[in-house]
């Protein structure tokens, strides 16, 4: 199942354009819903791919440490915990594999949630499975060195891959809401984000708590990454939002 290496190219020109194209690889399904996974598992087969199929994390955990993957397809909503666990987990491996989240929720926090978590893409259910096939195509033919690459605004650098964030060099523990908008506010650095662009993204469309929510987070993310004899690396854009950069 290797990839054919450069000292093949000339012997075998026409096997290898076609592998260009077009790896099987060994794939881990990790889904609850039985049907479901079981249609997942018939696709990628029939893409020519090795399926296994687990509907626990405890068994995508076993299944791990027997075998190599190149891809795993998660399901979030499993029954002995959340899929983003394992995908946290997964990029402590030596050779971590993609990760293709599917989820029912459609809230864009868990797309935020799942990519800071390490995931390489997501599907929301329903899906077209032509379309999970193209997704799972799209991501075996992305380089190595291109994933996940460090987000950068002034001396403060975002991992999202590690999870971790550092000013000055200095690792700035934050929690999961803060780490989420610290990256939301990156990916757009230079741009002013409105206070309700962030509360849809890092929590979700519905959510009805605290009106003041994403202003306290803020406060303790600027708090966290003060540096004394620095400036403040976010700005607040009175009545608009907050800006990172810029
Ligand atoms: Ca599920």
């Amino acid at each position: 199942m290797n990839r054919p290496t450069s000292g093949d190219r000339g012997r075998h020109g026409t096997f290898t354009a076609f592998a260009r194209r077009w790896s099987p690889v060994r794939v881990l399904v990790v889904e609850d819903d039985v049907s479901l996974g079981s249609v997942v598992q018939r696709g990628l087969v029939e893409d020519g791919h090795a399926v296994d199929l687990e509907r626990t994390l405890a068994g995508a955990r076993r299944a791990l440490d027997i075998s190599t993957y190149q891809l795993i397809v998660l399901d979030l909503g499993l029954p002995d915990g959340d899929g983003l666990q394992l995908c946290r987990e997964v990029h402590r491996l030596d050779t971590p594999p993609r990760v293709l989240v599917l989820t029912a929720r459609d809230a864009v926090g868990d797309k935020v949630l799942g990519l800071d978590a390490g995931a390489d893409d997501y599907l929301t259910k329903p899906f077209d499975f032509a379309e999970l096939n193209a997704r799972v195509r799209a991501l075996l033919r992305r380089p190595e060195h291109a994933r996940t690459p460090l987000l950068e605004v002034g001396d403060v650098v975002l991992d999202p891959a590690a999870h971790t964030v550092k000013r000055g060099g200095v690792q700035v523990p934050l929690t999961a809401r803060e780490f989420s908008l610290l990256h939301f506010l990156m990916d757009r650095a230079g741009q002013v984000v409105s206070r309700s662009d962030l509360l849809d993204a890092v929590w979700d469309a519905n959510y009805d708590g605290l009106s003041n929510v994403v202003d306290v987070h803020v406060a303790n993310l600027r708090r966290k990454l003060d540096l004394p004899g620095r400036p403040q690396p976010i700005d607040t854009v009175r009545g608009v939002g907050y800006r990172i950069g810029g």
